[in-house]
């Protein structure tokens, strides 16, 4: 969403060249014809879904998918031309706009073609079939149920069968056995239509670095390792090259003033000071995604880290300074800083989550900003 201004300090700079060079990558790892399907749902995992599109279509992705139509319209009306594959389940009210401006869409049931039949179409709707091979979250589950869809779609004239694919539970972790039976369950499927569709897809990041590089098919889904992120622990270990971090958040001071000894500081009056110090007010808090499961986390000021002390309020929060920064010091909450750096992971473990939640996390009330901006 455009900012109307930008006033307040706090903002979360997003470095395009990394998610450039994170695709540059990724293209070198993979054979010629394999597409590159950008995942730009949910904001481009909270990045800023036009100019990270913007950066992937030019180092070479040829695909972008979302999770909503609606993402995939805020995309189009920005960004003409390009395919835009919408991963999750639509509503049959979508099909005209779908249909008028090339967006491809997810299927996985007969019923749902039937109805979306009666829509108005322009132009040939484009659709690819989702397999259930064992996330047991949408798709077609067996074959049976597959062959029904395809002869649904086929005799729709204005429908076409563009692209088979499926999504993998466990790629991003060691163990093989459930993967290797969807792989399996997957391949079986496909063979089973009358003839292969333009597309078949089925790796996501860990599959196409980690798990089984091998299992390209037509294209891959690259999502989080585009933002410098791996998906576990597992995959960070054994990436074939290094990622960049592209999400950074940063703000300013705002207040410094001097603590006493047995003073405390924030709602609650949680935190105690053991001994005179000196106290930064940040203008960041929970409304902006700073959650307060964050409390204790360490900010870089001048380089060094300083932790965030009593609790996290909605809008501000407080830290612990070495010594009496001037008002508008620059505070890093995430990224580097005079050679520190502090990593989402880092934060995706104090919340007890995973790496993908957190730039999520951050509200639209922090402005995005580009590094590198084209
Ligand atoms: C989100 C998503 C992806 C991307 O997964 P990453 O782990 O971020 O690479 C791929 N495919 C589907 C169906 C998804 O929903």
């Amino acid at each position: 969403m455009e900012q109307l201004s930008n006033y307040r300090p706090t903002k979360a700079v997003i470095d395009l060249q990394a998610i450039r060079n994170n695709i540059k990558n990724l293209r070198q790892h993979l054979q010629d014809h394999v597409q590159i399907i950008a995942v730009v749902k949910a904001n481009a995992y909270g990045h800023g879904v036009i100019e990270v599109a913007h950066a992937a279509l030019e180092e070479g992705a040829t695909i972008l998918a979302v999770a909503t139509p609606d993402e995939a319209v805020q995309i189009r009306q920005v960004i003409p031309g390009t395919d835009i594959l919408v991963l999750g389940a639509s509503p049959v009210q979508f099909v005209p706009y779908a249909s008028e401006h090339n967006i491809i869409l997810t299927v996985f049931s007969p019923e749902w073609i039937l109805e979306a039949a009666k829509q108005h179409t322009t132009k040939t709707l484009l659709l690819h079939i989702k397999i259930d091979s064992g996330m047991g979250r949408i798709g077609t589950a067996s074959q049976d149920q597959l062959h029904q869809l395809y002869d649904a779609i086929q005799k729709v004239p204005n429908f076409e069968t563009d692209g088979i694919f499926t999504h993998f539970a466990t790629a991003d972790e060691e163990d093989a056995v459930y993967f290797d039976k969807q792989v399996s369950n997957f391949k079986e499927l496909v063979h089973s239509l009358p003839s292969k569709p333009r597309l078949v897809h089925a790796a996501n990041t860990a599959t196409a670095l980690v798990k089984d590089p091998t299992l390209q098919f037509d294209a891959v889904r690259y999502g989080i390792s585009m933002y410098g992120l791996a998906p576990s622990g597992y995959v960070a270990q054994r990436l074939p090259f290094p990622i960049e971090q592209a999400f950074s958040l940063e703000t300013e001071l705002v207040h410094v003033k001097e603590i006493r000894a047995g003073q405390s500081v924030g709602y609650g009056a949680t935190y105690t000071a053991a001994e005179n110090g000196y106290v930064g007010t940040l203008p960041i808090g929970y409304a902006d995604g700073m959650i307060r499961k964050l409390g204790g986390q360490s900010v870089l000021v001048d380089g060094q880290r300083c932790p965030i002390i009593g609790r996290i309020c909605m809008d501000q929060c407080m830290i612990l300074l070495p010594q009496a920064y001037n008002v508008g010091e620059k505070v890093t909450l995430l990224g580097a800083q005079k050679g520190e750096f502090i990593s989402i992971d880092e934060w995706a473990a104090r919340c007890e989550t995973i790496n993908y939640e957190v730039p999520c996390i951050i509200t639209a009330r922090v402005p995005r900003i580009y590094n590198n901006v084209r």
